[in-house]
């Protein structure tokens, strides 16, 4: 009996009733129960009631010499703890000393359950929001279109993507951005019935699966709103937050049959979405394939463009209010693609930026307007700076202030006629880091600006650590600054701001003669736009500035 009362397994014995007999240490330890606290307790009692009917059957069946093989169950400890166990029940019957006995011998996998638990759960579920994850998603989706497909309704996949989510997470840290995770799934999950499912697949991307539905009508019902619970304000650490989303939505079966298409054209869906501007949502159609097959087309002809020179600066001068003069000219980068024509930066930075050909293209835009400037200096036509727009994966880059040097010493051109745009969100992504280069930027004598100005996160203290020389007020602010109080108001207080930190502030986007008049009432500095100019190609900027000169502008 020794080796049965010390070995590793739980091991007992009842009755074919259940009572009590036998129980080993490893049981007793186990379990919390002495043999004498089992008196008048059966094995039913430590069981699950719905395992009860079972067990009953399975003692039953023993007794009368039957098998069992594999005992898997849970036990109920004395502090109320369970207890999984498997292992084996077998019966010693009857003999002429001893009654039918029954012996357990189990092992103790609540452990082994316990990981294997976690393990389903990190393989279906994401660990931050604890929404499903795309494995899970994928299932229910597969669950959700059979149903749907049976009662011959309609499903609908809808991808989420929230907008501006990296402005807040790079300016306002992670956990921040986090913790608006967790909260904008919990409003999510909130907003759609129980039998629809949704997931978190990326960064800021959600989907949600709607099934059973009737008409297209009942989707844009439940997408609205999504989007309006997901709009009220957030309170994260002190700070109130404000997030739209961006939604596209694909349906079964009329828009694909097949689930892994269903995602991608909800996904192309909310791409167009997106390019509506935010907070808004999109069906998908078929000519958002073609859109996608245009993405496809530049991101390769991109790796071909800077070795082909199909890349050239416009300029667009920026106004002095005040005198009139021209103070700087603006290089802005086209793209004369050989079948698209002339494709704006909106287009192809983004991929630029996505595959790193950033880097090479940055330093062909510097290296350019450099030459090109240092030759309208030399001869004779104007002595103006020539302003440069940075991408935020150039500043970061370790070689950047030896480009800058570097691209100064070989098109000859004096620092101070070269200007440096960065915008206000790639320096709050990294402000530290940023602040450093920047200062280098300035000893070397260039001038900087901060572009966009007002549509990122930045604070005041922030500024100040800041060496730069201009704001620009992002031209979103000046769009209506003659209807809407609030943009006037905003523009109004950035040029105080700035003089007061005595910065140069520039309004970009000026279109109209009543924009431009608020400007000069509230003091703006500089003004850029389409009142002036538009961005010009370099041959006819000599113009332009020759005819202003002549008419003594
Ligand atoms: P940005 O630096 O804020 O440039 C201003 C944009 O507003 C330019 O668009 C300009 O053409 C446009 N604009 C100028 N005046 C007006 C106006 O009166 N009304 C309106 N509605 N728009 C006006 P563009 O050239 O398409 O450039 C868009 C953005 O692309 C730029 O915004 C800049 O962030 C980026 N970009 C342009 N060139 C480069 C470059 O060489 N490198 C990098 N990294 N980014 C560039
Ligand atoms: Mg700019
Ligand atoms: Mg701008």
């Amino acid at each position: 009996m020794h080796f049965i009362e010390s070995a590793n397994d739980l091991i007992h014995s009842t009755t074919p009733e259940g009572d009590f007999l036998f129980v080993n240490q490893a049981w007793r330890n186990a379990m919390g129960y002495n043999l004498e606290d089992l008196a008048g307790k059966t094995l039913y009692d430590l069981v699950p009631e719905d395992r009860r009917k079972l067990l009953s059957e399975e003692l039953k069946s023993l007794a009368a010499g039957g098998r069992v093989n594999l005992l898997e169950t849970v036990f109920r400890t004395r502090n109320g703890n369970d207890v999984v166990v498997e292992g084996n029940l077998n019966c010693t019957p009857e003999s002429a000393t001893a009654r039918a006995a029954i012996w357990g011998i189990c092992r103790d996998v609540t452990e082994r359950k316990e990981i294997q638990r976690q393990l389903f759960n990190l393989a279906h579920y994401d660990t931050l929001t604890g929404l499903p994850n795309r494995v899970l998603f994928v299932d229910r989706l597969q669950q959700t279109k059979a149903q749907t497909q049976r009662r011959n309704q309609l499903m609908a996949v809808a991808f989420l993507d929230l907008d501006r989510f990296k402005v807040i997470n790079d300016t306002l840290g992670h956990p921040v951005g986090d913790k608006l995770l967790i909260e904008v799934a919990e409003r999510l999950n909130n907003g759609v019935r129980q039998v629809d499912t949704v997931a978190r697949i990326g960064g800021d991307e959600f989907v949600v699966v709607l099934g059973n539905l009737k008409e297209q009508s009942d989707v844009e019902r439940v997408v609205t709103k999504l989007m309006s619970l997901l709009a009220q304000p957030y309170t994260i650490e002190q700070h109130e937050l404000f997030i739209t989303c961006s939604i596209g939505i694909s349906l079964y079966p009329q828009d694909d049959e097949d689930l892994d298409n269903l995602i991608k054209k909800a996904d192309l869906a909310m791409y167009a979405a997106k390019g509506k501007g935010t907070c808004s949502f999109s069906f998908y159609s078929r000519e958002m394939d073609e859109h996608a097959h245009k993405r496809f087309v530049l991101e390769n002809g991109l790796r071909k463009a800077i070795d082909r020179q199909e890349f050239l600066l416009y300029y667009q001068p920026k106004v002095d209010v005040l005198s009139g003069n021209i103070t700087s000219m603006e290089a802005l980068l086209r793209w004369a693609h050989p079948d698209l024509g002339i494709i704006a930066p909106a287009e192809f930075i983004p991929l630029a930026e996505d595959s790193g050909l950033i880097i090479p293209l940055g330093e062909w835009v510097l290296k350019e307007a450099c030459r090109q400037n240092k030759q309208w200096q030399e001869r004779g036509y104007f002595n103006l700076r020539v302003a440069v727009n940075l991408s935020g994966h150039q500043l970061q880059h370790k070689d950047f202030i030896a480009t800058v040097q570097r691209v100064l010493d070989e098109t000859g051109l004096q620092p101070e006629y070269l200007e440096l745009e960065i915008t206000e969100t790639v320096i709050m992504q990294h402000p530290e880091y940023v602040v450093g280069v920047l200062c280098q930027v300035r000893d070397m004598g260039i001038h900087i600006s901060i572009d966009d100005f007002g549509t990122g996160y930045s604070s005041l203290s922030h500024l100040k650590k800041f060496s730069v020389n201009t704001l620009k007020i992002d031209k979103s602010f000046v769009k209506d600054i003659d209807t809407n109080e609030t943009d006037a108001a905003i523009a109004s207080a950035i040029v105080s701001m700035g003089n007061s930190l005595n910065l140069r502030v520039v309004a970009e986007g000026v279109e109209t003669e009543a924009q431009f008049t608020i400007l000069q009432d509230t003091h703006c500095d500089e003004v850029q736009g389409y009142l002036f100019s538009r961005p010009l190609p370099a041959a006819e900027v000599v113009t332009f500035i020759m005819e202003r000169k002549e008419k003594n502008l």
